[in-house]
């Protein structure tokens, strides 16, 4: 607590929430602290947070008492969540990101001094009854007690999620829904006087919501230098995007019959390895393909690297090596191979730290409260406990996660186990954080 007040300012952040409630007798700062310790505390559903509302211990944590007895209803807290200021909620984690950069916890930056950010969808739910407006449906199939089969419409959210990866941790700094077809904007179909403003056919796909999310990500956080993305943005509209914002890529490829894989893969056919690396930590041996200005992409102007990484591990001989391919682009280019594999395989922090831990410890497969920009607001305020708790753990508490050994998620979980356990002594600021 001492820590997210003292070095991240937190009150205040939490203070500068707004929602449009009239006269609210809980202003929407309060609630975004409750659902913010909601988050960080683990707390599973706002029926289990329910009777906390009334306790003295949470009423202290969010800054209500003693004025309180109680803080209000659940359904209150839905309600100011769905009427949020989205500026004002995503401010609170947009600040604590800004805060550890000007506190320079990334200031070695990671491979060749550069900042990067990994980029990937995101499903945390789907439900067959309930929906909002913001929902994208698809058809399943379903097996009846009779035995037979029909098909019924699903409803999921998905969201393009930005993750500032390096090798210590990782951090989330945005996140975009996919939109559904109605609420995409009108696009102009045929053309001179016939040309008419339609609606979309389509659901938004990934890649759409990505390019907004990119966009808005620099223009938050300027800093940052290399977009790192699986096979889906390995695409010239992409690549391009990312160049006109002054961003590099590091993109896996794998689309063998498609440009510029197809050229490259065809030079490197009889080519040994360019270069092989022993990694004596990792008990790895990687062998290295590297080819520079490739320009055989048509919807891409610029000049694009292509590496290509076969990885054996060296106490499992008899495994077939696994082998990746990157295209590179922008300042990124001036990685060295092993560096460039380094960055492609450290996206896959995005799926196993990132979104497995989310759903299995974080309840963010829990539906709190269905309504779009309720969901928006609820991830914003979890993602920033997300952030603090994952800085605490690796900037103040090293020598607490070694004496836990080295499982990390066992580690926090503890370490929430502990937190609520000493929220009921939980009076004064008392920790020294110097
Ligand atoms: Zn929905």
């Amino acid at each position: 607590m001492t820590y997210g007040r003292k070095v991240f300012d937190l009150r205040r952040r939490l203070a500068g929430v707004v929602d449009t409630r009239r006269a609210p007798q809980t202003s929407a700062a309060l609630v975004a602290a409750a659902v913010f310790y909601t988050g960080l505390l683990r707390i599973r559903s706002f029926n289990a947070l329910e009777p906390r509302l009334r306790e003295k211990p949470f009423l202290r944590l969010v800054g209500a008492a003693p004025e309180r007895l109680c803080l209000c209803s659940v359904d209150t807290l839905g309600r100011s969540l769905s009427q949020m200021g989205l500026d004002s909620v995503r401010a609170v984690l947009v600040e604590m990101v800004h805060k550890a950069e000007r506190n320079k916890v990334f200031r070695e930056g990671w491979h060749g001094a550069l900042r990067y950010v990994a980029i990937d969808g995101w499903e945390p739910f789907s439900s067959r009854h309930r929906h909002c407006s913001e929902c994208l449906v698809r058809r399943v199939s379903v097996k009846d007690k009779d035995g037979t089969i029909r098909t019924v419409p699903e409803y999921y959210h998905r969201y393009a999620v930005a993750l500032l990866i390096d090798e210590r941790f990782d951090l989330v700094v945005d996140i975009e829904p996919v939109l559904p077809k109605d609420l995409r904007p009108l696009v102009v179909k045929g053309k001179g006087p016939t040309a008419r403003l339609v609606k979309a056919s389509l659901d938004e796909g990934e890649l759409t919501a990505a390019t907004r999310l990119i966009k808005r990500v620099k223009r938050t956080f300027g800093w940052i230098d290399v977009v790192v993305g699986d096979a889906l943005y390995a695409n010239g509209p992409f690549l391009t995007t990312l160049d006109s914002l002054g961003l590099a890529g590091v993109i896996i490829a794998r689309k063998e019959h498609e440009e510029p894989l197809r050229e490259v893969l065809h030079l490197w056919k009889d080519q040994a390895p360019h270069k092989i690396v022993e990694d004596d930590k990792a008990h790895e041996r990687i062998a290295l393909w590297d080819c520079r200005d490739l320009e055989t992409l048509s919807t891409y102007e610029g000049k694009i690297r292509c590496v290509r990484g076969c990885v054996t591990r060296l106490r499992r001989p008899d495994d077939p090596p696994s082998t990746w391919c990157i295209l590179v682009t922008g300042k990124a280019t001036r990685l060295a191979p092993e560096k460039v594999l380094a960055v492609a395989r450290a996206r896959w922090h995005i799926e196993n730290t990132g979104f497995h831990q989310w759903t299995t410890r974080w309840r963010l497969g829990h539906v709190f409260r269905h309504h779009p920009d309720a969901l928006r607001s609820l991830f914003w305020l979890f993602f920033a406990a997300y952030d603090l708790l994952t800085l605490f753990q690796y900037l103040q508490l090293r020598s607490y996660g070694r004496d836990c050994g080295n499982n990390v998620t066992r580690t926090i979980s503890r370490l929430i186990d502990q937190m609520l356990d000493e929220l009921a002594c939980w009076q004064h600021l008392t920790w020294d954080t110097s």
